[in-house]
């Protein structure tokens, strides 16, 4: 038995059809980890729906009611990137309600996984990239209504940038000015001294994102702690950022709550992704997020976020690592 939740329904399943997200992996990854003895069937709860009050902690009430009623316009259905149903709306709402289980167990346990979620790139007043609503932002303000914590920081290691997720928590509702190219990049720890550290923005939630400068999302939003990685970097160099951008992070804030989002397309097989992470390295990422919310105290509350593995297996692979890392550095019940 683990010493930890995770979190899962089938209903998880975003019904968009033949789509490069792989809606199926979720029901995929669940039957991995019982199968190879990773977990047990006790391990997982069952999330429950976000109400429509959770979600309107994070996003406006007009985008709400679009959502509801069916009522987007063909260029807000076509920015989803997702084909729009009232079912893929309720699976959404069910994806929210997990990551607020999943931020729940984590308070009582150390560390939670929600097996799905991690849809960074919504935004309060609309969806973009695959992302109907931010259930990790809505899970956020969950906590934070419920006065079991006052702050939290996200770490997302999806390959793109949490765009949705920084302007939620900049209170923006449309993305700033681009960022300016970093010239003459070289990649070690002292690269995080020289990186945007936006604190005007850091109130009680802050934002890292470690993202691949040269993909979607054009315009990124500020978070509160941006590292935009080269084109192609692989396992050694990611780790030194990743470890420095915690270090710089927690030196500057902390958090009640760490929200992970793990996301698998950092991966170097990914199609949609240009960084050159492998399997193993994209595994040590994860335990360094684990030794070091551990080592500080800290809950840490996961999501899946993207993976685009040419191969689906080895996204799913990626996405077991996760629960294999967490259950290495957090121990495992006899
Ligand atoms: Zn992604």
């Amino acid at each position: 038995m683990l010493p930890f939740k995770l979190v899962y329904s089938d209903n998880y399943y975003l019904p968009i059809g033949s789509h490069v997200f792989p809606a199926e992996k979720y029901r995929h990854i669940h039957d991995r980890l019982l199968a190879s003895e990773i977990a047990e069937s006790s391990d997982f709860v069952v999330p429950v729906p976000a109400t429509d009050r959770d979600v309107l902690l994070a996003h406006t009430p007009q985008y709400v009611e679009k959502l509801k009623m069916g009522t987007l316009s063909a260029r807000e259905q076509l920015e989803l990137e997702v084909p729009y149903s009232p079912e893929l709306v309720r699976a959404f709402w069910l994806n929210a309600g997990g990551s607020i289980l999943a931020a729940d167990h984590a308070l009582n346990d150390g560390v939670a996984i929600s097996i799905g979620g991690g849809f960074h790139h919504a935004f309060p007043d609309h969806g973009e990239g695959f992302c109907m609503i931010n259930d990790v932002a809505i899970a956020i303000r969950r906590m934070q209504r419920d006065d079991k914590i006052r702050t939290a920081m996200t770490v997302d290691c999806d390959v793109h940038q949490g765009n949705g997720t920084a302007a939620i928590f900049a209170g923006m509702s449309i993305p700033s000015e681009p960022l300016a190219p970093v010239p003459n990049f070289t990649v070690n720890p002292s690269r995080v001294a020289q990186t945007r550290l936006r604190g005007a923005h850091v109130e009680d939630v802050f934002t890292i994102s470690l993202h691949q400068q040269n993909n979607y999302p054009v315009f990124k939003p500020p978070s509160s702690l941006d590292l935009n990685l080269p084109d192609g970097i692989g396992d050694a160099e990611y780790l030194g950022c990743l470890g420095s951008a915690l270090s710089l992070g927690l030196s500057e804030f902390k958090p009640e709550l760490i929200c992970y989002l793990a996301g698998a397309d950092p991966y170097r097989e990914d199609q949609l992704g240009g960084l050159s992470l492998t399997i193993e390295g994209l595994k040590e990422r994860d335990t360094l997020v684990f030794q070091i919310a551990k080592a500080e105290g800290i809950p840490v509350m996961v999501t899946l976020a993207g993976g685009y593995a040419l191969n689906v297996e080895d996204t799913i692979t990626i996405h077991c690592n996760t629960v294999v890392a967490a259950k290495e550095v957090f121990g495992e019940k006899g």
